[in-house]
């Protein structure tokens, strides 16, 4: 007999005809042999609803009495749950938050879950009874027993602590889509339905995911092992199943304040090519890859970043053996990529480094914790490194620094992040087959391999900054970024140039980043008032912006993704104005007018519509 948690979402449980349906499915499952617990949200827009009343006394309501009011959302939509259920003949009981005993840290309206009690919930298992557990909620570790939330969405988080703590075979998430598409279908009608997508590659598409599975519940589902499956509550289609890497064994003693950052990952096997001033105009990047893919030379960070000229820099990194090839290979291409440019800055050059390393930070955790990154430039300046590559994606910091430094590094970066070192490991995650483990009524049929490409993301939210000529020195990201943080303000992609300025005798970088377009302001400001007294030049702002990003882990191994992508924008004239990148993510930030279309572009580059191969 197999223990399930099901989650319902707010629409699934939006009227008394569709609560009355979930209790229909919940009793089927029952009855094919599964001990079931159910995890609900409020019903409709209820909590919108809610938060709409506050604001309409307070524009700031006081934290603490908001999750005394989000929080009746969903003991509603528990309590008549459990009514349909003992009205069809099902024994069911509905516990609150606090009454199953979901412990969390005393952080109103964004609480983390510390603990989770299972025995009551197991005492009425044993019962018989389907037990009904409110999402969103949990009491806080203090004396005083206060209501919690956990943040918007956090019901799905709720399920996966809940799975987790109970050892479930599995947590099914169900949902008003049919599971996880390639892309946002009102963007790309052809957009298709996922089988399964591992929990790295849903992490990294935070920003197409977040709305149909909380990247809590992913990170949770991932550092435990929990099979997850995001469905449809409409239909009996097979949905999504979001599959994790056979985890380490974790105490569920802080269950989800584990850390900011899992893992600090460094690989010493890099050499880096820069070309410098490169002209900006579409194509560049698509040929210079394209001929390095044709190569068969697999390179790993790419970053391009934006400067005051008509030109770019464009770098990367390849294994040491790989160096010279990709040099010859960029010196080849670069008279014909230079073709009808002045040099207002000097020659097109190649510049190739091999006395490099690279080091990482990954882990969901960063996901709306500001502050992270800062706090690992940080941690580098004090140890007297200095950064020559930045590169960010969702959840990892990669930064490539002197191989010298390497060591002194990693040990201050574990040292920080209280974690263990990893060398970077290339082999893809172990591709785990939820069916075999776990018999159930829908068994998912993981994909034969991993495809180079499982989903594209496009983001029409976000500003680009610059800062100008900053003095190259350590520390100097590590102040700048820790600004922004003290701001409570997320920062994106992060990328530092490759050129150098030489201004009144000291060496200075540009370093580009993106932010949420609502915070643009603000950083913009903190940014102006700190740049004189850090020796930094002016801040350039760009609102129309649009960032379009490829996920999947197969990329690892498919020398040329990046260029595909690249070529897709170039056939279309559409210019790339940044590259960042992670191991198994791509990001380019266009022209917003461009965004749509990019999308639209690179879907169909890598046939996720599901046409055949050419
Ligand atoms: N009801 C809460 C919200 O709307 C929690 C959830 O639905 O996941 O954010
Ligand atoms: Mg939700």
């Amino acid at each position: 007999m197999a223990l399930i948690v099901q989650k319902y979402g707010g629409t699934s449980v939006g009227s008394v005809e569709r609560i009355q349906a979930v209790a229909q499915r919940v009793v089927q499952t029952v009855e094919a042999g599964n001990s079931v617990v159910v995890v609900v949200s409020a019903m409709g827009k209820t909590t919108d609803g809610l938060v709409k009343l506050a604001n309409e006394i307070s524009p700031h309501p006081n934290r603490r009495e908001m999750d005394m009011l989000l929080s009746t959302g969903e003991q509603v939509s528990i309590a008549l749950l459990s009514m349909a259920l003992q009205t069809l003949g099902q024994p069911a009981i509905s516990l609150t938050g606090a009454q199953v005993g979901i412990v969390t840290e005393a952080e109103h309206t964004r609480a983390r879950i510390l603990r989770i009690k299972t025995e009551r919930l197991e005492r009425h298992l044993k019962e018989g009874k389907v037990v009904v557990v409110a999402g969103f909620q949990g009491i806080s570790a203090t004396d005083d027993l206060e209501i919690t939330t956990l943040g918007r969405g956090g019901s799905d988080t709720s399920a996966v602590a809940i799975a987790t703590a109970l050892q479930a075979s599995f947590c099914e998430i169900y949902t008003d889509v049919s599971g996880i598409l390639t892309t946002d279908p009102r963007l790309v009608p052809d957009a298709q339905l996922m089988a399964e997508i591992t929990c790295d590659e849903m992490l990294e598409l935070a920003s197409l995911g977040a709305k149909v599975l909380h990247p809590r519940a992913v990170e949770i589902a991932r550092n435990y092992g929990m099979p997850l499956v995001v469905r449809s509550s409409w239909t009996d289609e097979p949905g999504t199943w979001v599959v994790s890497p056979a985890p380490q064994v974790r105490s569920l003693e802080g269950l989800e304040l584990v850390h900011p950052v899992d893992g600090v990952e460094f690989d010493t096997d890099q050499a880096k090519v820069s070309l410098l001033r490169v002209p900006d105009r579409p194509g560049v990047a698509a040929r210079l890859f394209g001929e390095i893919a044709a190569q068969r030379l697999n390179v790993d960070l790419i970053i391009q970043s934006i400067h005051e000229s008509n030109t770019n820099d464009i770098a990367f990194t390849v294994t040491k053996q790989s160096l010279k090839q990709a040099e010859a290979v960029a010196s080849a291409i670069l008279p014909a990529l230079s073709t009808g440019i002045t040099h207002p800055d000097g020659e097109a050059e190649v510049m190739v480094e091999q006395q490099i390393a690279k080091v990482a930070i990954a882990g969901a955790g960063m996901i709306g914790r500001p502050g992270v990154a800062a706090q690992m430039f940080s941690t580098l300046a004090t140890a007297g490194v200095n950064i020559r590559m930045i590169s960010t994606s969702e959840v990892k910091v990669s930064c490539v620094i002197d191989e010298a430094d390497c060591d002194r590094a990693i040990a201050a970066l574990c040292a920080t992040f209280n974690v263990s070192k990893s060398t970077v490991s290339d082999q893809p995650s172990p591709h785990p087959t939820p069916h075999t483990l776990h018999p159930t009524p829908h068994t998912p049929h993981p994909a034969p391999h991993t495809p180079p490409v499982r989903g594209v993301a496009l983001d029409l939210n976000q500003a680009r900054l610059a800062i100008r000529h900053i003095p190259d020195r350590p520390g100097m990201a590590a102040e700048l970024f820790q600004l922004l943080a003290a701001q409570q303000i997320s920062v994106d992609m992060i990328i530092q140039s490759q050129r150098c300025r030489v201004i009144n005798g000291i060496t200075t970088r540009d370093i580009a980043f993106t932010v949420g377009q609502m915070d643009a302001e603000v950083a913009c400001e903190v940014l102006k008032q700190a740049a004189p007294k850090l020796g930094c030049g002016e801040i350039v702002v760009d609102r129309e912006i649009a960032k379009v990003s490829i996920v999947g882990s197969g990329m690892v191994h498919q020398p040329g993704t990046a260029a595909r992508m690249f070529e897709a924008l170039a056939d279309h004239q559409i210019n790339i104005q940044m590259i960042a990148t992670s191991e198994i993510k791509v990001s380019c930030v266009v022209a917003k007018a461009d965004g749509i279309q990019a999308l639209q572009l690179i879907h169909a580059a890598f046939n996720l519509a599901g046409k055949p191969e050419p």
